[in-house]
């Protein structure tokens, strides 16, 4: 049975890169390493996303500017096939939302791309001072917690069936809190092998994914 809402993860699902790793290689090669190194165990489930997630972003600091600039990577790094997959899903009458981990003013301009509202946009927020420094991120935040994409998702109440699509444990999550009625787990640009696992579905491609939720006639 086709869908009617689908949660989308963002980074290494949507687009192609992790927003917090592209900040980080911007700095110091020994704190890129750093992040890089956190963020891959968070997404792999070996460690918790509220473990990695302040130190991250403190470490990084973005800019104003910064968080600008990571918007147009995001929309430079679009997934193939994405813009297709969520249109055709919205001519079949599903509502697709992203639901991320990552700042929320970056994942505007691809959202924007994508046709879905900036009230189906759910990141967490960031704080800046007068010079566009960065100040703090918002610490209230379900997104920023491991199991937060499951309690964010359900206090959204989409109709069902909802599937959720993403490529980390904080996506699978969605699922076994018994949100979701499926999980597909997206290899196109990262595999992890516990998330893979405990997938219903396994897609490496926004065309394979498009096909299987709208299986032609
Ligand atoms: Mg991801």
């Amino acid at each position: 049975m086709a869908p009617r809402s689908v949660v989308f993860d963002v980074d290494s699902t949507l687009a192609g890169i992790e927003g917090i790793d592209w900040i980080a290689a911007r700095r110091p090669a020994a704190v890129a390493e750093r992040i890089a190194a956190l963020t891959e165990a968070a997404m792999a489930g070996e460690r918790t996303l509220e473990e990695v997630y302040g130190p991250r972003l403190a470490a990084v600091a973005p800019t104003r500017a910064e968080i600008d600039e990571l918007g147009r990577a995001y929309l430079a790094a679009i997934a193939p096939g994405a813009l297709h997959c969520v249109a055709a899903l919205r001519a079949a009458g599903c509502r697709s939302v992203i639901v991320s981990g990552g700042l929320r003013p970056a994942l505007l301009p691809l959202a924007a791309a994508l046709g879905i509202p900036s009230a189906d946009v759910h990141g967490v927020g960031i704080t800046f001072g007068p010079a566009g420094e960065y100040l703090d991120f918002d610490r209230q935040s379900p997104l920023a917690q491991q199991v937060g994409k499951a309690t964010l998702v359900a206090g959204l109440a989409l109709p069902h069936p909802l599937v959720a699509v993403g490529d980390g444990s904080t996506d699978l999550v969605i699922r076994t809190a018994g949100t979701a009625d499926g999980f597909i787990a997206f290899t196109g640009f990262a595999r992890r092998g516990a998330v893979v696992h405990g997938a219903d579905q396994v897609v490496d491609s926004f065309d394979a994914l498009t096909a299987l939720l709208l299986p032609s006639p």
